[in-house]
């Protein structure tokens, strides 16, 4: 199973990329880890991405799109992953789905999880990080807005898209997703 999660920063895509890990033994790729990871260790990488981040705008596509096709490369990939946080452009999408048609392989399914902007607001001065600064953490949603939310609409056109209601406790919001992968698994064996 290959899934994208889509959806605001504060959705609560972390929580449920851990617990779809375990449900799918498939490992979780959320490019924002692994540019904090490259920050972290000061690679070329990190350092060019650092500025992009510290200011909540995207990072540069041949950075992100080179990151992401080394690691679906990796053997730990070959039965699928869950991709978090990437693609978050129309533009890195279309490239995505050309990466995967070059291996033979396709995204199976995508689920947005829709957070309202006030209760993001909430979360984000309920947690602390780097880049959760009031101005930039409004400055990321409204990226995502702009730049991310036509994704939704990408998807929506292959049919590949669950929209799931991201307020309720985490238990809730997974018995949704769960039965958005169920649905995944059952147009997959159609298609
Ligand atoms: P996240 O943890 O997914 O919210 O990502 C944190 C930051 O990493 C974002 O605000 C961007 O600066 C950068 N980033 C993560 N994923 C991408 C991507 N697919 N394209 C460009 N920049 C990204």
């Amino acid at each position: 199973m290959r899934i994208i999660l889509i959806g605001p920063p504060g959705a609560g895509k972390g929580t449920q990329c851990q617990r779809l890990v375990e449900l799918l033994k498939v490992p979780h790729l959320s490019t924002g880890e692994m540019l904090r990871a490259a920050v972290r260790a000061g690679t070329p990488e990190g350092l060019q991405a650092a500025r992009s981040m510290e200011q909540g705008q995207l990072v540069p596509d041949p950075l992100i799109v080179g990151m992401v096709t080394r690691r679906l490369e990796a053997g730990d990939c070959r039965n699928g992953c869950l991709l978090d946080g990437f693609p978050r452009t129309l533009h890195q999408a279309e490239i995505l789905d050309d990466l995967l048609e070059r291996r033979a392989m396709s995204v199976d399914g995508v689920i947005e999880l829709a957070v309202p902007r006030d209760e993001l607001v909430r979360r984000m001065l309920a947690r602390k990080r780097a880049d959760d600064d009031p101005a930039i953490f409004s400055r990321r949603i409204t990226s995502f807005e702009e730049q991310t939310a036509p994704l939704l609409e990408y998807y929506g056109r292959q049919e590949k898209l669950a929209c799931i209601d991201g307020l309720g406790t985490a238990d809730e919001i997974f018995g949704r997703v769960k039965a958005a992968v169920k649905r995944f698994e059952r147009s997959r064996s159609v298609r």
